[in-house]
């Protein structure tokens, strides 16, 4: 060890990534306020610019959150977002020189060493996002406020996405349960929304789930907070747990609720097609012979999770669905018109 870091040890104590983490968020959590507060408050628009000034110090310290996070000890974790003041050769206890970086005692890292670190970690980044941002923040620093205050807000919500896909991936967490309320209220920004929904399409695509089933999806919404943005569960899919089983679970894009995708899909579909009041036999919904979930239709003959279709037997009679049962017995005669002939050959 160089004595160097040695010298820093009281210091390095102090630091503490967690306290990183959230001023980040408490740092994007007021941006995103101010930015509700410039769109929906009449002569409040200048908010706009502490929106923009808050969001980009919130992004770049959850950027700083993440370089800290690969040090396996909080002198690393000091050492990779402070910037060196110097570098300096050092004699170790083996004789050999050392070249170990003196760390600025007040200065972290700036956008350009943040972006250069988290490439030479091997963070992969979507950096244009970021860079309209600070491009966006510069111009605000000179606003005149005769500028339009919607293409400041349009450069704001543009780097929603990239916030969303920076927590997800790179952090490993929900952005619902990082950021708390600012979360629904980047959501609630269409463009945003557009976003999610094509991304939310677009990871059921890749894991192959049957159209009739993504197609009923498209209908449903979160049963904690009413959003339409369902996606499947990463972690079962990097599990490769079966589509096709109840163990399988989606995730609101938006609150983080998880639950079984086929129960939920079977729920929502029993809700729309069965009257719980009536009794009547066969019930419309069965389930699928080929997939077993309970989303085959009677009326149209077709499963709307996996798509296979099987003529369900029809009253000979009224053309009305019969019970398998009765079929399966050789008949072909809804109950109404069975007696009807019966009592049409007793008269
Ligand atoms: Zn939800
Ligand atoms: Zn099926
Ligand atoms: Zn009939």
């Amino acid at each position: 060890m160089s004595r160097n870091s040695n010298r820093k040890h009281t210091k390095a104590d102090r630091f503490n990534i967690d306290e990183i983490r959230k001023n980040a968020v408490s740092s994007i959590q007021l941006g995103v306020e101010d930015f509700v507060i410039s769109r929906d408050t009449p002569g409040k628009t200048t908010r706009a610019l502490s929106a923009a000034r808050n969001i980009y110090a919130g992004v770049l310290l959850l950027f700083k959150y993440k370089i800290a996070s690969l040090a396996k000890t909080p002198e690393q974790a000091q050492a990779l977002i402070y910037k060196p003041a110097s570098v300096l050769p050092f004699i170790t206890d083996t004789g050999n020189i050392s070249w170990s970086p003196t760390l600025h005692d007040k200065e972290t890292i700036n956008t350009g060493m943040i972006k250069a670190r988290l490439e030479s970690l091997g963070v992969n980044h979507d950096w244009k996002a970021i860079l309209t941002l600070r491009d966006c923040r510069n111009a605000l620093e000179h606003l005149h406020p005769t500028d339009p205050i919607s293409s400041i807000q349009a450069s704001i919500a543009a780097l929603f996405p990239m916030l969303s896909r920076f927590i997800t991936e790179e952090l490993g967490e929900t952005p619902a349960a990082l950021l708390g309320d600012a979360w629904p209220t980047m959501l609630a920004t269409h463009d945003f929304f557009k976003e999610c929904q094509i991304q939310v399409e677009n990871a059921w695509t890749a894991i192959e789930y049957p159209n009739p089933a993504m197609n009923f999806l498209r209908e449903c919404c979160c049963r904690a907070c009413y959003s339409s943005l369902l996606g499947p569960l990463q972690e079962d899919v990097d599990n490769q747990v079966s589509i096709d089983t109840t163990d399988f679970r989606l995730q609101c894009f938006a609150c983080s609720k998880t639950e079984s995708a086929i129960e939920f899909l079977e729920d929502n579909f029993s809700d729309v097609h069965e009257d719980p009041f009536e009794q009547a036999e066969p019930r419309t919904v069965q389930e699928c012979s080929a997939c077993s979930a309970r989303m085959y239709l009677i009326t149209d003959s077709t499963c709307h999770w996996c798509g296979y279709e099987t003529v369900w037997p029809k009253c000979a009679g009224c053309e009305k669905p019969i019970t398998e049962y009765v079929a399966n017995e050789g008949g072909r005669l809804c109950d109404q018109c069975a007696e009807d002939e019966w009592l049409e050959q007793r008269r």
